[in-house]
C-alpha cells in the first residue's frame, strides 16, 4: 500500500530541508534521502559563509533576503547563529580589472584600499596587495545549527523524513507519481528534485531533459599558523581574481584555492595535491608561515552552464519541480529560496521583498540553459 502525499522532496541537504521547513503544515510532504543520515554530502562541507556580495544577482538577492530569515531562526533557537565576518575582496593586479568589475556590478561593496585591508587583516602581505573592497554585511553561519533548525521545523510541522530511502524508480499512477524509495512506495502529486550533485540523474528518472548541471569538486583545508596567532575576529579574505579565499576558524585558518574540476556525483574526498596548493597559496599571500593541513574536506558544487540555479516547474514534465544548481551559494540562499519555492508550489505569494523576477531568472526552461543543456548534456559526467 503506497503512502500518498502532495509533495515528495528528493534530497535531504540544505535545499530539500529548507523547502521542507517552509512547507510545514501547508502540504502533505515527505523528504526522501538516500543516506542513513541527513546532509551528509555538500551541505555539510561548506565554508559556512553568507555573503550578499557573492554570486550572480539572483543569488545575491536571495542571500540578502535569507539573512533576516535566518536571524529569526536564531531567535527561535535562543542561541546565536551568526558571527560577523566582513568579506575583503583583494586585488593583486596592477590594473585592478577584477576589483573594478566587482565594484561596478555588485551593490553593497565599499572601496577600502590596500592599507586599510592590511589594518583589518594584518596577516596579509602589504608588499603584494594593490587594492581592496569590503562587504561589511557578510556573516559566518553555524551551518549544523541551521540544518537542524530546518529539520526540526519540518518535522514539527508534519513533514516526514525518510532516511535510507533512495529514489530509484518513478512511474505514472494516474495524476500522481508512484515512487520507489528503498523499501517504500510513495505516491506524490509533485516530485521536487533537490538531489544536489545527483540532480541530473533524479531529473532523468522522472523524465526531465538534462539541464547541463555538472558537479564540481571544491576543497577547503584547515591550516595552522606558526609565525603569529590567528585572530578569530579577522575578516574573510577573497582574491578578486578567484585564486583563493581564507578566513579564521578559531585559532586556525580555513582556506581554499577554488578548484573547479568536474566530477561524478559521489562522496568526494580531498586530494593531497589540492590541499598542498591551499597551504602554498596562503603562505604566498600572508606572513603566517602555515604548516600542513590538520583537516580538509571536499564537496561537489553543482553548477548550470550559466552559473544560475535551476529552480521551477519542468515545462515538459508536469509534476516535476527542479531545485538544483545552487553552486557555491546553496547555504546562503536557502532560507529565502525555500520560502519562494514553497510559495510557488502552493500558488501563493512568498511575502518576501526584493525578489521580483528572481524565479523567472532561474527557471529550468530558460533559453540560455536549454541551448547549453543540449550541448553539455551530451558530454556531462552525470
Ligand atoms: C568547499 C565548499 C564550500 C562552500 N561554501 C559555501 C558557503 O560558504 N556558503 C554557501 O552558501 N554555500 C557554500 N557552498 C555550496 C553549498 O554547500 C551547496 O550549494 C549546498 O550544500 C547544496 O545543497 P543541496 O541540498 O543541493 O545538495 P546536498 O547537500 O548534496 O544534498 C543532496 C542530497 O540528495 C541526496 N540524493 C541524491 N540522489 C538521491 C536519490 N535518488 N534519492 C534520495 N536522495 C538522493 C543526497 O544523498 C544528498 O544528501 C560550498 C560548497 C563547497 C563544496
Amino acid at each position: 500500500m503506497a503512502d500518498v502525499v502532495d509533495i515528495a522532496i528528493v534530497g535531504g541537504g540544505v535545499a530539500g530541508l529548507s523547502l521542507a521547513a517552509a512547507l510545514r503544515g501547508r502540504a502533505r510532504t515527505v523528504v526522501l534521502e538516500t543516506e542513513p543520515s541527513l546532509y551528509l554530502h555538500t551541505s555539510s562541507r561548506s565554508a559556512e559563509q553568507m555573503q550578499p556580495t557573492y554570486g550572480p544577482d539572483a543569488a545575491r538577492r536571495l542571500t540578502s533576503a535569507s539573512i533576516p530569515l535566518v536571524a529569526r531562526i536564531a531567535e527561535r533557537l535562543g542561541e546565536p547563529i551568526f558571527t560577523p565576518r566582513p568579506l575583503l575582496w583583494l586585488s593583486y593586479a596592477d590594473d585592478r580589472t577584477e576589483l573594478e568589475h566587482l565594484l561596478a556590478t555588485v551593490p553593497g561593496l565599499t572601496e577600502l584600499g590596500a592599507r586599510e585591508a592590511v589594518r583589518r587583516l594584518p596577516a596579509l602581505r602589504p608588499d603584494l596587495l594593490r587594492d581592496a573592497a569590503v562587504d561589511d554585511s557578510a556573516v559566518e553561519v553555524r551551518v549544523p545549527a541551521l540544518l537542524e533548525a530546518y529539520r526540526a521545523a519540518a518535522e514539527a510541522g508534519g513533514v516526514r523524513i525518510l532516511l535510507s530511502s533512495p529514489l530509484t524508480r518513478v512511474e505514472q499512477a494516474g495524476e500522481r507519481w508512484r515512487l520507489t524509495a528503498g523499501d517504500r512506495t510513495i505516491e506524490a502529486a509533485i516530485v521536487v528534485n533537490a538531489a544536489g550533485a545527483w540532480a541530473e540523474r533524479v531529473g532523468a528518472l522522472v523524465g526531465g531533459a538534462p539541464r547541463g548541471l555538472v558537479p564540481k569538486r571544491r576543497t577547503v583545508a584547515v591550516v595552522e599558523p606558526t609565525a603569529r596567532p590567528v585572530e578569530p575576529g579577522w575578516p574573510m579574505a577573497a582574491d578578486a581574481a578567484d585564486t583563493f579565499y581564507f578566513r579564521p576558524r578559531g585559532a586556525t585558518l580555513l582556506g581554499c584555492v577554488l578548484e573547479d574540476e568536474p566530477s561524478e556525483p559521489e562522496d568526494a574526498r580531498p586530494r593531497p595535491d589540492v590541499v598542498a596548493r591551499v597551504v602554498a597559496r596562503l603562505n604566498a599571500v600572508t606572513d603566517l608561515a602555515l604548516t600542513g593541513a590538520t583537516s580538509a574536506w571536499t564537496g561537489l558544487r553543482t553548477v548550470a552552464p550559466d552559473g544560475l540555479p535551476v529552480v521551477g516547474r519542468d515545462a515538459e514534465v508536469p509534476g516535476l519541480y527542479w531545485l538544483a544548481g545552487q553552486g557555491g551559494f546553496g547555504i546562503q540562499t536557502s532560507a529565502a529560496l525555500g520560502e519562494v519555492v514553497a510559495a510557488d508550489l502552493l500558488g501563493v505569494p512568498s511575502g518576501l521583498d526584493g525578489l521580483d523576477g528572481v524565479l523567472e531568472a532561474i527557471r529550468p526552461d530558460r533559453d540560455a540553459l536549454a541551448a547549453a543543456a543540449t550541448a553539455v548534456g551530451a558530454e556531462s559526467p552525470v
